[in-house]
């Protein structure tokens, strides 16, 4: 897509720090990264979020991000590590490509990612909820 932020740092036209790249699936640093080595997975096909990628390029990515994700932890020396996807807006997505999160995490970084938890409320009907969407 012509005024996508991602698909121009796939054709070069934004340059990036690369660090994986294959026939479907890009990955470089992110600009503004909550630790050092945070990484974003991308797949080289355009859309808005992985739920609108094909299953093929979804798993493409997922092999890219099984793969590397250990191995960018332990370039930064991180003993632990966060994978996230963003899906719309009220979750935190900005940009609208796919893009998989890999957050090398330290001990005491001071990155939360689990503030604000709410009482369980009714389990059992968000889960027969979720059930019947299937
Ligand atoms: P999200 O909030 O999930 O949409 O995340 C988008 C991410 O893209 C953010 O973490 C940004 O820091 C990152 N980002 C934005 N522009 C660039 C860029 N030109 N190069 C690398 N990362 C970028
Ligand atoms: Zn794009």
């Amino acid at each position: 897509m012509s005024d996508c932020l991602f698909c121009k740092i796939i054709s070069g036209d934004i340059p990036s720090y690369k660090v994986y790249e294959d026939d479907l699936v890009l990955a470089f640093l992110d600009i503004h990264p909550v630790n050092p080595g945070h990484t974003l997975v991308i797949p080289k096909e355009h859309a808005s979020d992985i739920h609108e990628n094909s299953i093929d390029v979804a798993r493409a990515l997922m092999d890219v991000a099984h793969k590397i994700s250990p191995l960018i932890a332990k370039a930064v020396g991180a003993p632990a590590h966060n994978l996230t996807f963003n899906c719309g807006a009220a979750s935190g997505q900005a940009v609208f490509h796919t893009h998989l999160h890999i957050i090398p995490r330290f001990e005491d970084d001071g990155h939360r990612m689990w503030q604000g938890r709410k009482d369980a409320g009714d389990l059992l009907g968000i889960s027969e909820a979720i059930k019947r969407q299937f």
